[in-house]
């Protein structure tokens, strides 16, 4: 199936980690409840308050893999040692319903839905500095030394491609982010 603007529009976030997607996507679902944002499959364990099938789906990696093969996944990369991907069927369902739908990946996962579907809206969600999106990771308090340190270096890789995406937001103040990302995405503010 084509994912195409004659049905809901497919919008894609995009950013290091760290940089905000989370809280910003949280944010824009409270004033834009109309959008509906995919739950991706994933390797990694659930971190402290995640809750299976509303952050995440936490497979085992081998049923990961069966979904893979089984075209599950309209997309799915490797991120700092594990797994993700967009579980494919409900993607298809509510763009089929002229429902927005939103997906927050990381960049590969981009790529792979540029590709597949060119008509999705590609926002890349970018920090104020390096320093500072660093400060982010590590105040987060979520990650070990050695997972902060495998997101920082693939952060420097996806900030070096900023310029594929259709928008490019820096996530400074959250709410103008916010807003912003509603505007480029056509939403009514
Ligand atoms: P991501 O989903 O991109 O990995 P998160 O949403 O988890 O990022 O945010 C990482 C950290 O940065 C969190 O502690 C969050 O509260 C903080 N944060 C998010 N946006 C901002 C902002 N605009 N200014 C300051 N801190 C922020
Ligand atoms: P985290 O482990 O911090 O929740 O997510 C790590 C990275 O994986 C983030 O950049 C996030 O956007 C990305 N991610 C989450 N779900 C998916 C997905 O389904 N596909 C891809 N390609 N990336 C994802």
């Amino acid at each position: 199936m084509k994912l195409s603007t004659d049905l809901g529009r497919l919008t894609v976030i995009t950013g290091p980690s760290g940089v905000g997607k989370g809280s910003l996507v949280k944010e824009l679902l409270r004033s834009q409840p109309q959008v509906w944002l995919s739950v991706s499959a994933t390797t990694r364990s659930p971190r402290e308050g995640e809750k299976e099938g509303r952050d995440y789906f936490f497979l085992q990696k081998e049923r990961f893999l069966e979904l893979v093969a089984a075209k599950g996944f309209l997309e799915w990369a490797e991120f700092a040692g594990n797994s993700y991907g967009t579980p494919r069927k409900p993607v298809e369902d509510h763009l089929s319903k002229g429902q927005p739908v939103l997906l927050e990946i990381e960049l590969e996962g981009a790529r792979q839905v540029r590709k597949n579907s060119p008509n999705a809206f590609q926002i890349f969600l970018a920090p104020p500095s390096f320093d500072e999106l660093e400060r982010r990771i590590r105040g987060r308090g979520t990650d070990s030394e050695e997972a902060i340190h495998k997101r920082l270096t693939r952060a420097r890789e996806e900030l070096n491609a900023k310029n594929e995406f259709d928008a490019v937001i820096i996530n400074d103040d959250l709410q103008l982010a916010c807003y912003q990302v509603q505007k480029t995405m056509g939403l009514n503010v």
